[in-house]
């Protein structure tokens, strides 16, 4: 039998969870639950993971991470004998996972739901399901952190609620608002930092370290390029992020680090008032986030119902304090870093009822073992009614299109705030006589102007009937609940069969009926040309 699991590729660490008799329940690789998103090349060797991280800090340049950030982007970074993509990077990790986790279960891996940030674009996403892909997963669903954290948090699904997430991780901030009406989660607004997290706090301990060294030794030791200095930075940050670590459960540490630089010993105590004082700024940050989100989603702190923490570095104290006074008392899960891997297990799980899942079976089991008595509640989620995720277009989709003066102007044929999976078509014609093909150009933005929106891609179709009056085309977009955007025209012969669909347009450009001229399509009695939109052109 082949187990479904769910994924949190995270920027700074990945988590991997399945289902274990109606629990969600992490797969701890390499004997631990958290693996570094990290790839280095060790004699030729790619690896990734604790061993990638260990090795981040002896030999930097040929070491990556964080890669997430640049997800869908088209650059690569040279680690000396290779060239790596963010696209490479998260394929490797995947498949260290996958094989890793496989074998610890002994089972086969081969089906997965991944998370992904709620704002990333659909070319973020595509990159991200290409590399499970190639890893080997069939992708059952790229879901949306919060949404994931939201169903291992088991939000009560009796009422309506509204719920914020706050999550700082490692390298990233994100904040959403979430809307959960019993098995539907929408989420309503984010918001965010892709340059604040957990690493920027480390920062602050090594800056306040550095000065104390200057004092001590004269020396700006940030400053210097032997060997000996960059092994001591090494060391300084590595002593930090376990002196902020420390500060969670303790009031004070003492950071000693013996020979730092020749036979200069360190040593220094930080209170935990100390580092909050330090770190103040950040979660100030982080505070006006809160207050802006609200004001993307309309809504006051009032209207927030629950406030949940997600992410390795919402363990320190002070985030809880900060949230506490902003909003209200949050939800604190016992692993905040692992919450959002839990999530998607269980939506995994939730998508494979009843193929995958024997209930007959996994009642039988827990019956013996009595650990829990319902299994078709999985973390106080029903699974009888299926989970629905629900995203909006952050964007407005659309192509170019003439008007009566012959002016181009941005048709738009997918609104912003539309709910996923989404489509839309538009019908337009070729406008001089004898004209062979078409070109239609794709944009997304808000603006009439095509000049002023983003030009995504076009697409060029023969057209077969050439006359000398004008041929329909329409054009067609789809948006899956992946976020993935297909885009097609189709030449629209001017036969009595085809009069219905453009019947329910008009020739300005009005839309059409999707479904019928898919039920054509697929039935080959329209022709058509798709494209996915290429990634790589509009990122940069
Ligand atoms: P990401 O979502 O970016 O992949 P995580 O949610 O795993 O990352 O968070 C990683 C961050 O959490 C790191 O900066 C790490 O130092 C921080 N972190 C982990 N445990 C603690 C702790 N006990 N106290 C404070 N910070 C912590
Ligand atoms: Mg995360």
């Amino acid at each position: 039998m082949s187990v479904v699991v769910g994924i949190d590729l995270g920027t700074t660490n990945s988590v991997v969870s399945y289902l274990k008799r109606g629990r969600a329940e992490v797969i701890p690789i390499d004997g631990k639950n958290i693996f570094p998103s990290v790839l280095s090349i060790r004699d030729g060797e790619i690896i990734v993971g604790s061993q990638a991280k260990a090795r981040m800090m002896l030999s930097p340049e040929t070491s990556v991470c964080s890669t997430k950030r640049d997800m869908g982007k088209d650059i690569a970074y040279d680690l000396g004998t290779e060239m790596f993509t963010p696209e490479d990077v998260a394929y490797y990790i995947l498949k260290t996972i996958k094989e890793k986790a496989g074998s610890i279960l002994e089972e086969k891996i081969d089906q997965a739901v991944i998370t992904v940030p709620a704002y990333f674009t659909s070319e973020q996403r595509e990159a991200t399901k290409r590399a499970a892909e190639r890893a080997g997963l069939n992708v059952l669903r790229l879901m949306p952190e919060p949404t994931a954290a939201a169903l291992d948090y088991g939000i009560d699904q009796q009422r309506d609620q509204i719920i914020m997430v706050y999550d700082l991780g490692g390298g990233t901030f994100d904040i959403s608002i979430m809307k959960v009406d019993k098995n539907e989660f929408e989420v309503l607004a984010v918001d965010g930092n892709s340059r604040l997290g957990g690493d920027d706090f480390d920062e602050l301990i090594c800056s306040r370290i550095y000065d104390k060294i200057n004092d001590e030794l004269g020396e700006d030791i940030t400053s210097k390029k032997d060997k000996k200095y960059i092994s001591a930075l090494m060391k300084i940050r590595e002593n930090a992020e376990k002196a902020k670590m420390d500060l969670s459960d303790l009031e004070e540490v003492e950071i000693i680090i013996p020979n730092l630089i020749d036979d200069y010993s360190f040593e220094m105590t930080l209170t935990r008032d100390e580092f909050n004082q330090l770190v103040e700024p950040l979660m100030e940050e982080t505070i006006d986030k809160i207050y802006n989100v609200l004001k993307l989603a309309n809504l006051t702190r009032d209207d927030i119902d629950r406030v949940l923490l997600v992410g390795g570095s919402t363990k320190m104290p002070i985030v809880k304090e900060k949230v506490r006074d902003s909003v209200k008392d949050p939800y604190v899960a016992p692993n905040v870093d692992e919450v959002v891997s839990r999530g998607a297990a269980i939506m995994a799980a939730s998508l494979c009822v009843p193929e995958t899942y024997d209930m007959a079976q996994i009642n039988n089991e827990v019956n013996r073992t009595n650990e829990v008595n319902r299994v078709n509640e999985i973390n106080g989620v029903n699974l009888d009614k299926k989970i629905i995720v629900k995203e909006k277009v952050v964007f407005t989709y659309g192509i170019d299109m003439l008007d009566e003066n012959r002016k181009l102007y941005f048709r738009p044929i997918i609104k912003r705030g539309s709910t996923l999976p989404a489509k839309g078509a538009v019908l337009g014609y070729t406008s001089t006589p004898l004209q062979k093909s078409v070109v239609i150009t794709i944009y997304r933005g808000e603006s009439k102007s095509v000049k002023e929106n983003q030009y995504l891609g076009e697409l060029e179709l023969d057209i077969v009937n050439v006359s000398e009056k004008n041929v329909p085309v329409c054009a067609l977009f789809e948006i899956d609940e992946n976020m993935i955007i297909t885009f097609t025209s189709i030449e629209i012969p001017m036969t009595e069969e085809y009069r219905e669909l453009m019947d329910s347009s008009g020739n300005d450009g009005g839309n059409m009926d999707v479904d019928l001229i898919n039920k054509y399509l697929l039935e080959g009695k329209l022709k058509g040309k798709k494209i996915k939109i290429d990634a790589k052109a509009h990122l940069k």
